[in-house]
């Protein structure tokens, strides 16, 4: 399933890959699994400049060589290049490492030392040159987030990219809804917990289990559908094992009954709304 990236976003797959640490795993298959989620649809596909120093990028831009237009390729400068050179500097080699031309979104990692609107002068003016195709940001909070709409002018920023997973659902409380008035994407990351999923042995994982089971489905496809039942919110699990990112895929069709998603919610409490917007 494909959905608007934002208000006037081109389509992009509702799951996607991430690829923090993807460089620490077995090259060949870490490749092997990107390629297979290209196949199955999972097309959007995250790293960063910060990944393995520019090693997730270059495994990326080998599994995307001589398929680039099948893919919506997003990557973050680091706040400490946020200045106006050091945002160019940084995509320039950004995609030096994927060899590539174009980034389809980039974004700033998480608020640092360099005005918010320098940032996206920089940003804006690689949009012009064609170098990235939209720009965003990540882990900002509500307060963040109105600082950046004033710094960048309406219809500018694509997409908040935030943590979200089953126990950690703060950016429920106001960031999506922030992100739903304005047009923004909301991409989940570590949707699995960055490994912290459900024991199947606990009440939390026969709940999933027991919901999966009806749409002859998997725990973790349905926590996917669940993260993305808002019609915002895109995920990008990482996964470098090949039948990993085949069970993810799995997602993409799935959706949830609204019985099923008030016993996830029960199952899965909110909880209040933290002091600041949770990150790792
Ligand atoms: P995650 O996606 O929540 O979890 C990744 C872990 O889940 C890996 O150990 C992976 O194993 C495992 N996994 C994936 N699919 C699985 C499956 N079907 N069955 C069993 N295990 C499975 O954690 P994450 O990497 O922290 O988050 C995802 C992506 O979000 C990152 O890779 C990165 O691109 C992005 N991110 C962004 C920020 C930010 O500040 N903007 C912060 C954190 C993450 P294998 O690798 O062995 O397959």
């Amino acid at each position: 399933m494909q959905r608007a990236f934002g208000a006037g976003g081109p389509a992009v797959s509702v799951i996607g890959q991430g690829s923090w640490y993807i460089e620490q795993g077995d090259r060949r298959e870490a490749i092997a699994a990107l390629k297979r989620g290209l196949d199955l649809g999972l097309t959007h596909i995250d790293t960063a400049e910060m990944y393995g120093d520019g090693r997730s990028e270059a495994i990326i831009g080998e599994a995307i060589a001589g398929r680039r237009d099948e893919a919506f390729l997003v990557s973050k400068v680091l706040p400490h290049n946020a200045s106006r050179q050091g945002v160019r500097a940084a995509c320039e080699r950004s995609l030096r490492q994927l060899k590539t031309d174009r980034l389809d979104c980039y974004l700033l990692h998480w608020r640092g030392p360099h005005p918010l609107a320098e940032t996206f002068a920089a940003f804006e003016a690689l949009k012009q040159e064609g170098k990235v195709l939209s720009w965003g940001v990540s882990n900002f909070d509500e307060d963040d987030l109105d600082e950046a709409l004033e710094a960048a002018g309406k219809g500018r920023i694509a997409c908040n990219q935030v943590l979200y997973h089953l126990r950690e659902r703060a950016i429920e409380h106001a960031v999506i809804p922030w992100c739903e008035r304005n047009g923004i994407a909301v991409t989940a990351y570590s949707p699995f917990g960055h490994d912290d999923f459900p024991e199947s042995g606990s009440a939390q994982g026969r709940l999933l289990a027991e919901i999966a089971a009806a749409h002859g489905a998997t725990a973790r496809q349905v926590a996917l559908a669940f993260l993305t039942r808002r019609a915002s919110v895109f995920a990008i699990p990482k996964a470098g094992r090949t039948a990993h990112v085949e069970e993810n895929a799995g997602a993409l069709e799935l959706v949830l009954t609204a019985e099923q998603i008030a016993r996830i919610d029960a199952a899965f409490p909110l909880g209040r709304k933290p002091h600041s917007l949770p990150m790792i």
